[in-house]
């Protein structure tokens, strides 16, 4: 029979102290140490066992102003949202943390909806307050879910990826946070023309009420049986583009303002910038049941995006489009600059094609192909892309303008 020995660092039995035996292999107490030291040194461990430890201590928790710092890194504008967001992650986080021995006072969750066109950052705020955050996070685009007997997913699924995602740790899933996407297409009226497919309707809506009022919703483990899902704490943060809600608010505040005080009510109201007075009521006429909006009772905006922004979209935030292409061409240690001209015509071509912020990205693209297929190859130490190489690189591209941008 072969000597047992340390399967880290190979000394024999006789060599060390102690030896616990694993299934394939053995370990010896200096390295168990050496390995606890290092689950400690990564964090693994900060959450505790049941999910109330370390990680969930209040002062560790980011100030609604820190996350807001944090957003402004790499979202344009959106100020309002951002705030809104920031303070019902925070208070999130509290909710959890809340004593249960209390007074009887307890915090409700603030589930959130954001109204705003597409392409204006509703994925992307999401997506990173899940970066900074340590609670499980899944988006979800409510266009997948049906009634049950039609293909598609059902509205548990969402726990399904929520569980995925935690790694099957229930405690943790049931803390986490879900991205519901396109939440105002699962409201389509039949009366609306524009539908191709209404599978969706008020099934699908009575299912996600009940996820959005705290349930035990039961999901298959993939391979065992049921697990058990208790909804009460999870946050869930919809985003919805609202087509033509700006045109809802506009009508309901002119009835509003008719008769007494009126003139001097419109003169106050910004025409432009409507969207920052919606409110629930709004969302009716999407089609969204009235339970579902009580669900929701954060409701923001987010304002189209203007040219100013798209502008600076291109290069301000961290990862900015403009910063991931110098990024590329700097592994190949290429300097590559952009003309302020050049970003300009790039911007103006967003514009005209009515691409928003997602259209810069295939802009740029389309600019770059060719630099990107030659340049490696060539012995050049930097590479200027100017107004006039951008002219002619869109040229060559025929981008299509577009006027259902997504
Ligand atoms: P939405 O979910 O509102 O349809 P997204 O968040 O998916 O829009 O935005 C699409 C892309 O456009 C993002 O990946 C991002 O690159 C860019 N983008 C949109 N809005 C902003 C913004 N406010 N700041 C920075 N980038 C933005």
């Amino acid at each position: 029979m072969p000597q047992k020995k340390c399967s880290f660092c190979g000394r024999s039995e006789k060599d060390v102290k102690l030896l616990i035996t694993g299934l394939n292999g053995y370990i010896c107490e200096d390295c168990a140490q050496q390995a606890y030291n290092i689950v400690m040194e990564t964090g693994a461990l900060a959450q505790g066992k049941n999910g109330e430890g370390e990680a969930f201590k209040l002062k560790k928790v980011p100030k609604p102003r820190e996350i807001k710092k944090y957003l402004d890194e790499y979202i344009i504008g959106q100020d309002e949202a951002k705030r809104y967001l920031s303070v019902a992650v925070y208070n999130h986080y509290k909710r959890l943390q809340q004593p249960k021995d209390d007074d009887g006072v307890e915090i409700e969750k603030s589930n959130i909806i954001m109204v705003g066109s597409t392409g204006t950052g509703k994925t992307l705020l999401a997506r990173t307050i899940a970066k900074l955050l340590d609670v499980p996070f899944t988006i979800v685009d409510a266009t997948v879910f049906t009634e049950a007997g039609y293909v598609g997913e059902d509205v548990e699924s969402i726990l399904s990826r929520l569980l995925q995602v935690a790694n099957f740790d229930v405690a943790a899933a049931e803390r986490g946070i879900v991205f519901i996407d396109e939440i105002d297409k699962i409201a389509r009226k039949s009366d609306n023309p524009s539908i191709t497919r209404d599978v969706s309707g008020e099934g699908v809506q009575q299912g996600l009420l009940k996820l959005l009022e705290g349930t035990m919703v039961g999901r298959k483990h993939p391979d065992q049986d049921y697990i058990h899902v208790d909804t009460r704490n999870i946050l869930f943060i919809c985003g919805g583009a609202f087509d033509g809600i700006e045109r809802k608010i506009a009508q309901r505040m002119n009835t509003h303002t008719v008769g007494y005080n009126s003139v001097q009510n419109v003169a106050k109201i910004d025409k432009n910038d409507l969207m920052k007075y919606v409110l629930p009521q709004d969302l009716k006429s999407f089609g969204l049941i009235p339970e579902i909006i009580g669900r929701l009772p954060v409701l923001t905006y987010l304002n189209p995006l203007d040219r100013k922004a798209l502008r600076r979209i291109l290069v301000e935030p961290k990862n900015s489009i403009v910063k991931q292409y110098i990024k590329l061409f700097d592994m190949d240690g290429i300097k590559l600059t952009f003309t302020e001209a050049a970003l300009d015509y790039i911007v103006d071509k967003g514009v005209e094609y009515k691409l928003g912020a997602r259209g810069l990205r295939s802009i740029v693209e389309a600019v770059m192909m060719d630099a990107m297929f030659d340049v490696p190859s060539r012995r050049i130490k930097s590479f200027e892309v100017t107004e006039e190489y951008v002219r002619q690189q869109l040229d060559k591209a025929h981008i299509q303008k577009s006027d259902t941008a997504s």
